[in-house]
């Protein structure tokens, strides 16, 4: 455990840019000649091997850093004690080893849904098994950067913000998310999980808000694989459609008045222009605008909440990071 406590005390990945200052490293000296090797050198301290070895290597010796030496289980932070430590974690079931992968994470206002308007923590996870039309956030089907659990609360810790949102991608597809939403809630931060519908949900739903993405015919991935977890949505929870034409909004219209839904809080969000989208949306067809929805939701008699995207507005469709 000491050398894992040691470990989340660096830097975190996303703090670019500072020099690596981690004791291992100044400790094994790779890559550092501290007196260029000449040829006479090179022979003396044996034949090819020699020949990368700096001009005073001595095995073991301070003036001879242990170039081609593992290092030891205990310099890896997995001596003994940290072994244990690990064990103890395991039975737990808190093991330091989950590993998150995290597109981005960030400070901003809440755009979307009945806490529009409100500060929160997004943590935007990597991985989508999906490919909507309009997605505008294709940028986190791979890549991004490892975190543990513990450096990851740590990061949201940091904002000093107690509204979280795990968003993607896809945050149900990480094997751990299941566990940071019980351990943020049991900090005392309000949870919310933003998914496409179609991951299990009964996991997470105890602990958090679901803001549950019900795709349209526009998608492209409409699937229907929302339906069995509708029955474990909560009065809290909301379900989002986004219109991309009078088609989509037709479509969900007509499921609105066929489904009982646990919750009423169910809103439309026209669709948005995303050039870097899997279907390069141009936007919604059919000429149809955020006047014509609003116009449309009163015709209906539709209870629904109109939404924008608030943070579009503020900062603009293609900022990043807000
Ligand atoms: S909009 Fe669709 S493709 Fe993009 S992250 Fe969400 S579910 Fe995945």
């Amino acid at each position: 455990m000491k050398g894992l406590a040691k470990r989340s005390l660096q830097p975190l990945p996303f703090e670019k840019g500072k020099p690596d200052e981690s004791p291992g490293r100044k400790a094994t000296g790779l890559r550092v000649r501290s007196t260029p090797p000449t040829h006479a050198s090179r022979v003396a301290k044996g034949g090819k091997q020699g020949l990368r070895r700096p001009a005073n290597f001595q095995r073991g010796s301070p003036q001879g850093p242990p170039l081609h030496r593992r290092p030891s289980l205990q310099e890896c932070g997995l001596g003994l004690s940290s072994f244990l430590g690990w064990l103890k974690q395991v039975a737990s079931g808190t093991s330091t080893f989950m590993r998150f992968l995290v597109s981005e994470i960030f400070h901003s206002i809440q755009g979307e849904g009945t806490l529009t308007g409100v500060p929160f923590v997004f943590v935007r996870l990597s991985g989508c098994n999906l490919r909507c039309t309009y997605c505008d956030t294709s940028y986190a089907f791979k890549g991004g950067t490892f975190f543990s659990l513990q450096e990851l609360i740590a990061k949201i810790e940091s904002y000093g913000c107690k509204q979280v949102l795990l968003t993607g991608g896809e945050p149900l597809m990480q094997r751990g998310t299941p566990e940071l939403t019980q351990r943020l809630a049991e900090l005392g931060f309000l949870v919310s999980i933003e998914t496409h519908g179609e991951a299990d949900i009964s996991q997470v739903t105890p602990f958090a808000r679901i803001i549950l993405d019900i795709k349209t015919p526009g998608s492209k991935m409409q699937r229907g694989g929302y339906k069995k977890n509708l029955p474990l949505l909560k009065p809290t929870d909301e379900v989002k459609f986004v219109i991309t034409s009078s088609e989509d909004y037709a479509w969900a219209r007509d499921l609105i008045r066929q489904e009982t839904w646990p919750t009423p809080h169910l809103l439309l969000s026209l669709a948005n222009a995303a050039k870097n989208s899997p279907g390069a949306f141009q936007g919604p067809t059919d000429s149809i605008d955020l006047k014509w929805l609003a116009e449309k939701i009163l015709a209906d008699a539709l209870n629904v909440r109109l939404q924008v995207q608030l943070h579009k507005l503020i900062w603009g469709a293609e900022q990043r990071g807000v």
